[in-house]
């Protein structure tokens, strides 16, 4: 594995993603000095108080002056403003790189304001968590996680190398993919499945045959795990469904259309048509868990203490039956 080190590394944008590359960028020995700006002053001082860099401004342009690495960590929405920003003042030879959720888009606002002899390799971390700001931050999060980069055609090999040595230095994996074919990846494993998981949510919110409390009380039967991807942040998702449009509608059209197979299986009772489908898809999960993305623990993980011994007799009706909205 080659081994690199950047003499400034300025990072735009200091939120989970932000934090956690400037964390494990200074543990891994992988820049010299890293430059901080974001946009509010109190996020700022939040990562001035962590120590996540060496120096804090919310000059875009100011933090990137001298970069030989640059890397957009802020919600995709702000880039275009940012690029246009920081522009003038990258240094030839500089790499320009982010770590948004979609890549053609971001080709096309940030693209046009990069200067000749800036090598522009948008990239995306497949790691993340469902919580936000500077403090969400840890130098683990991309270790045994891919990071796919995108570079554009007319960047030499070895700044691609460079990169791609800098995210192997954090623990990731390194996959080259053009920016279209990521963004359709990307609609069927990340977009997709939060867009169901936010619609499922608020469809038991809007319940009214069910009480919210019994949705929370048995929420473990299922629910439980599709309210974390639905904790996640409401601009950054925004900003995916803005930007990643054609992908996601064409990813949803068969989604819905296989959904109606399923509506079908269930409304004719037709068992070996579930049982088949549930069998081809157990055998994913399998093969998710093989190649190191998930743990096979029970419960996926989650610790499981004894139960205190109960202080009241146990089969106490908690609720007179009304719903506690
Ligand atoms: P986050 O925790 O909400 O952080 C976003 C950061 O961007 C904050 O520091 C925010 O600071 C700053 N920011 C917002 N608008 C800005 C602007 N106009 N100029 C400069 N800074 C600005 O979000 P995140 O999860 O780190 O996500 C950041 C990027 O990573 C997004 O593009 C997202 O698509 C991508 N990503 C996220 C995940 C994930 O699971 N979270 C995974 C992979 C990739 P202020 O308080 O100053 O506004």
């Amino acid at each position: 594995m080659m081994s690199v080190k950047f003499r400034k590394l300025a990072l735009i944008g200091i939120g989970l993603i932000g934090s956690s590359i400037a964390l494990a960028a200074r543990r891994q020995g992988l820049a010299e000095v890293i430059a901080i700006s974001t946009r509010k002053s109190e996020t700022l001082e939040e990562a001035r108080a962590l120590n996540l860099g060496d120096i804090y401004t919310l000059d875009a342009a100011e933090a990137v002056r001298g970069a030989d690495l640059v890397i957009l960590c802020a919600p995709v929405g702000a880039y275009e403003a940012i690029a246009k920003a920081i522009g003038p003042a990258l240094e030839p030879g500089a790499i320009l790189s982010d770590v948004g959720s979609v890549k053609a888009h971001v080709v096309k606002v940030v693209g046009p304001h990069v200067p000749a002899g800036v090598s522009f390799i948008p990239g995306h971390p497949i790691a993340g968590t469902e919580h936000s700001g500077p403090s969400a931050g840890f130098a683990e999060l991309f270790a045994g996680r891919w990071c796919i980069l995108t570079p554009q055609p007319d960047v030499p090999q070895a700044q691609t190398e460079k990169l791609a040595a800098f995210w192997e230095g954090m623990g990731s994996d390194v996959e080259i993919m053009e920016a279209g074919h990521h963004d359709m990846v990307l609609a069927i494993t990340s977009h997709i499945p939060h867009l169901i998981a936010y619609n499922i949510v608020g469809t038991a919110d809007d319940l009214e045959t069910v009480t919210k409390s019994e949705v929370i009380k048995f929420s473990a039967g299922g629910f439980r795990d599709f309210t974390r991807i639905a904790a996640s942040d409401p601009v950054m998702w925004r900003d995916v469904f803005l930007t990643n449009r054609e992908a996601v509608l064409e990813m949803l059209g068969r989604f819905l259309e296989d959904l109606s197979v399923l509506q079908r299986a269930v409304d004719s009772g037709d068992g070996p048509a579930l049982e088949s489908i549930f069998t081809r898809t157990r055998a994913i999960r399998r093969s998710i868990i093989s190649a190191g993305q998930e743990t096979a623990a029970p419960d996926f993980g989650r610790p499981h203490e004894a139960p205190p011994a109960p202080a009241a007799p146990l089969f106490v009706r908690e609720h007179g039956g009304g719903d506690d909205a």
